[in-house]
């Protein structure tokens, strides 16, 4: 078969060369182990986790040799895509903190190797495939969805391997004159390439994450080009990652299976494959069995909800890293205080099996980060987030930024800081007691002091209290109460002989609290009666002393 003729017979308008894109795309100037990675998700309107446990490992690798970490979107299914999609995307990152060097954005492509998005590569792809078509390695499929729908019910007759191979393979040796007259007739058609694998031979494969991987050829003649001229993801892999000259492809392991096909394609077209590395999936821990997470059962599979719940960026990629890097907490501890950018990440050190992903461990993580922020800090993040998702908060923290800051000062810069919340949205949970719009008490008196040992308390405590005291007379006053009402002044008496006490001095701060705060879990009483300052305690006082004796 002349395949020069049948290349110009399906692609007569193509005259871009192979060589023309390797003029245009040239080897990238880096410095020699620079890493060129990139993030190619499809435009569906949302980021997964496990992507974005993708993104941070072509992250680090790109940015810690010196490489290039560029963004593309592959949009080929327009089925997948919603509006706004590629908006989505960035805006995402953006939010992550997670900056692209080049590639697609919302204001538009940036970089020499694009576009960056498939659907306007195709005058590329077509140029490759003419290629393919010219060294005998792809032909035209002009197959029906009932003929194939036939062909698999045939091979599952006589149980043979599904797929289009081989004998099935109508179209692999259509003579050149009926590809002629079905083209002429304006018959549909697929581009297909033309494996010259076996299955009963051999391919090695290394992969950064799970080592030397050996699989039996691909014989399957998968699409290249649709039906419509549009790529399937293996072709334009191959195409992309070659013009776009990436030398590393993470990818999550459902690429796996196909990874013979894509060895198979460079081979054929005579270019130098990019490494691999598979990553693991991202499970979670249902019951007692792990599955992935799952977009429609788990909020927290969609990266926007980290946003929507005020999550500190640092601190989500702080707990990625714990997943993606076996050896980071490790590290940590060795280095508390320290960026993680600092952490030399190993891709070897990735796992292999599927990651567990575990939102307790996150917020753990989250709280230690934020536990040692600045107050001030903590101040700006809350306002940000509450600026879009709590406009009653955001109105009472700006209304008078001294205040606010204080009451988050409550706790942090010592050696042992409170760690009081995970995300931005557990601050108003947190503080609102401060805020008498908020303040909602609930008087939840300790179960052994009697009603009116508790009124004893708050009416004792009202001629006592001065915001001068310092802590051992503030304390010393809420012991002497303690003992006028028969209950020990220290816990260490009361263990000694609970029978001759009604209780202990932690009982007496309790009722303080919860008159004060409305709940019985608060911050260092004498910090929270300072900052509402004496007359809104006093007031809180009586107003608890209200409720007791209505
Ligand atoms: N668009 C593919 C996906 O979303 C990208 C896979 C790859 O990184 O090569 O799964």
């Amino acid at each position: 078969m002349d395949y020069n003729y049948l290349a110009d017979l399906l692609f007569p308008d193509v005259k871009l060369t192979i060589a023309d894109l390797e003029e245009k795309y040239p080897n990238r100037n880096l410095p020699e182990g620079a890493k060129v990675t990139r993030f190619s998700p499809s435009p569906t309107g949302y980021v997964h986790i496990g992507a974005m446990y993708g993104v941070l490992t072509d992250e680090r690798l790109a940015h810690q040799s010196g490489g290039v970490f560029y963004l593309r979107i592959e949009d080929t299914d327009a089925k997948r895509e919603i509006e706004n999609g590629v908006s989505i995307i960035c805006d995402t990152f953006a939010e992550l903190g997670i900056e692209f060097d080049e590639g697609a954005s919302s204001q538009g492509d940036r970089g020499i190797y694009g576009p960056y998005r498939q659907r306007e590569r195709v005058e590329i792809y077509h140029a490759v495939a003419k290629e393919f078509v010219k060294l005998g390695r792809a032909y035209p499929c002009f197959c029906t969805e009932e003929e194939l729908a036939e062909m698999r019910a045939r091979q599952e007759e006589q149980k043979a391997n599904f797929g289009y191979y081989g004998e099935w393979a109508k179209y692999r040796e259509c003579p050149i004159e009926t590809v002629e007259q079905l083209l002429k007739e304006g018959k549909p058609y697929v581009l297909r390439f033309r494996s010259m694998g076996d299955l009963s031979r051999r391919v090695k494969q290394d992969d950064l994450i799970r080592g030397t991987l050996d699989f039996p050829q691909n014989d399957i003649d998968h699409v290249m080009l649709k039906s419509d001229g549009v790529p399937t993801y293996h072709f334009a892999h191959v195409v992309d990652d070659h013009f776009m000259r990436t030398t590393h492809v993470i990818r999550g392991e459902e690429w796996l299976a196909t990874l013979p096909l894509h060895v198979e394609m460079f081979e054929a077209i005579g270019w130098k494959r990019p490494k691999y590395g598979h990553t693991a999936q991202v499970m979670k821990l249902d019951g007692d069995s792990k599955r992935k997470l799952s977009k429609r059962k788990d909020p927290e599979a969609d990266m926007r909800f980290y946003s929507q719940q005020g999550y500190y960026v640092p601190a989500i990629k702080e707990y990625l890293m714990t997943l993606i890097n076996s050896n980071f907490e490790e590290w940590r501890i060795a280095n508390p205080n320290e960026p993680f950018e600092n952490f030399k990440f190993n891709i070897k050190k990735a796992g292999v099996s599927g990651a567990l992903f575990d939102l307790q461990k996150l917020d753990d993580i989250s709280k230690n980060v934020i536990s040692k922020l600045s107050a001030d800090i903590v101040y700006d993040s809350t306002v940000a987030w509450a600026e879009r998702y709590d406009e009653q908060l955001h109105t009472l923290l700006t209304r008078d930024r001294d205040y606010a800051v204080s009451i988050l000062s409550i706790g942090r810069g010592g050696a042992k800081p409170r760690k009081d919340f995970a995300k931005w949205s557990d601050v108003r949970g947190y503080l609102d007691f401060f805020f008498d719009e908020l303040f909602a008490p609930q008087y939840d008196f300790p179960g052994n002091v009697a009603n009116e040992d508790a009124v004893a308390v708050l009416e004792k405590y009202k001629n006592v209290y001065d915001p001068a005291d310092e802590q051992t007379v503030w304390f010393g006053k809420i012991k002497a109460i303690a003992e006028e009402l028969g209950f020990a002044p220290e816990t260490k008496l009361y263990k000694k002989n609970p029978e001759q006490y009604k209780g202990h001095v932690g009982d007496i701060s309790m009722v303080l609290r919860v008159a004060v705060t409305g709940r019985q879990n608060s911050p260092d009483m004498q910090m929270v009666m300072s900052i509402l300052g004496k007359e809104r305690t006093l007031a809180r006082i009586d107003a608890a002393l209200e409720a007791i004796n209505k």
